[in-house]
């Protein structure tokens, strides 16, 4: 993937909050969402996030700043769902990134145009991004497989077919959430050490799981197969996501067929949208350790080998129901980074293809928890609490094994890299409501 003008570190904006340094969204980044007015009855439509604002793209496609590809981009970038724009595919999306880059710059000449499209991002709120046909949730991080694997099989963590097959299972699109949503305590069935039988009741093993959520753009044909090679034409960005997880219920359902309810009752998605484009400066080399068996053809490629991975940071943040109520913020749990993940956004896609399987636009994958090589690095409690016997530290002396009613999760991703702009993902953040009596 190719860097163009639209990558300059020394572009700025003419909106100010956009120079601002650490902010997420500068020019290099224009991230697709949907909002409307908080509170308002307004249609939702679409967005691209600049500095403190959002760049309504409604009301700029009424203004018809754009010619050719760009302005049918703009059009469908502009509707209440992004799927029709994420069909149109990667020519589309970079000529819209291009013109709206141009526009968005100091010394426009469309600045009067764009400046009366801008909404403080204070004053929205979100919905999907997409309607999510599917949703497939798989299991990329080897660090997370290892320690969750040694929590069940101490002598031998790693299951045989991880280094060959990217694990993964459908998952549930009906219970996507979007940032800032609260949910109850899911109840469900468990099975306590020691009891006799079974019984029902409110989850009391309450985790998250720190995930990056990718998002399809074009589609296949159900019996085609997408060539790892084009895998990432067919992929048009990627957000964060919380696959909130109930490990008591799962720890009894799984078996044989997987995770069912102990993980769909919620998955949290940020609002936006970081496109490839936006995140080409970043690509990183598979991660691969001495020894590993190469990745069968259909998963292997120069391109994967070379820049198949991304240099995403990513942080858990806590926040109690004490320390919200004393006015301090969420707090570090632990830091990863995405570059250490198992297998590749192009992987995934030609993996789950290689059977015939379609995708489509809007159709969503879970990274799987992108734990890191050690376990300060661990993106999920159960790999940080090991299992439930050492509890995380918050600051003024709180502890937590597992999520309390009134904890709020905040997840956050960014890029940094010498000789590039910083760009981020924005929040990922969700309350647990007592369950339901
Ligand atoms: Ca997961």
């Amino acid at each position: 993937m190719r860097l163009d003008e639209t990558h300059d570190p020394a572009l700025r904006s003419w909106v100010d909050s956009a120079n601002a340094p650490g902010t997420d969204f500068p020019v290099q980044n224009l991230p697709h969402g949907v909002f409307r007015r908080r509170g308002s009855n307004e249609a939702f439509r679409g967005g691209v996030a600049i500095g403190d604002q959002v760049l309504d793209l409604a009301a700029l496609a009424r203004a018809t700043p754009f010619d050719g590809p760009a302005a049918r981009a703009l059009q469908a970038a502009a509707l209440e769902h992004l799927n029709d724009y994420m069909a149109l595919g990667r020519p589309a999306w970079k000529a819209l990134r291009l013109a709206l880059s141009r526009a968005l710059r100091a010394g426009s000449a469309q600045q009067p145009a764009l400046a009366g499209c801008l909404v403080p991002q204070a004053d929205v709120e979100h919905a999907l991004p997409a309607r999510v046909g599917d949703y497939t949730d798989f299991y990329t991080s080897i660090h997370h497989a290892t320690n969750i694997g040694r929590q069940f099989r101490p002598d031998n963590p790693l299951l045989p077919n991880y280094k060959w097959v990217p694990i993964g299972y459908h998952g549930r699109s009906s219970s996507l959430g979007i940032s800032g949503e609260a949910f109850h305590r899911p109840v469900g069935q468990t099975m306590p050490p020691g009891a006799a039988q079974p019984q029902v009741g409110p989850c009391k093993r309450l985790d998250i799981e720190l995930e990056l959520g990718i998002w399809i753009g074009a589609g296949n044909a159900r019996g085609q197969a997408i060539p790892v090679g084009e895998a990432e034409d067919h992929v048009f960005g990627i957000g964060l996501l919380n696959d909130w997880s109930a490990r008591d219920i799962q720890g009894w359902e799984y078996q044989p067929l997987g995770p069912f309810l102990a993980k769909n009752f919620a998955t949290t998605l940020s609002p936006w949208i970081v496109t490839l484009e936006a995140l080409a400066p970043y690509r990183a080399p598979l991660e691969r350790a001495e020894g590993d068996p190469a990745p069968l053809p259909y998963l292997d490629g120069e391109a994967v080998r070379q820049e198949g991975a991304l240099d995403i940071a990513l942080e858990f943040a806590l926040q109690t129901p004490r320390m919200r109520a004393a006015g301090q913020p969420a707090a570090t749990v632990s830091t990863t980074n995405y570059r250490h993940a198992y297998w590749t956004v192009a992987q995934m896609v030609a993996h789950h293809t290689v059977n015939g399987c379609n995708l489509q636009p809007g159709d969503l994958f879970g990274s799987g928890t992108l734990s890191g090589p050690t376990l300060d690095q661990a993106a999920a409690l159960i790999e940080l609490t090991v299992g439930g016997k050492t509890p995380v530290q918050l600051p003024g002396g709180e502890t937590r094994t597992w999520l309390e009613d009134g904890d709020t999760v905040v997840l956050r991703g960014w890029c940094e890299r010498a000789g590039a702009a910083r760009i981020g993902f924005g929040t990922c953040t969700g309350t647990v409501l007592p369950a339901r009596g």
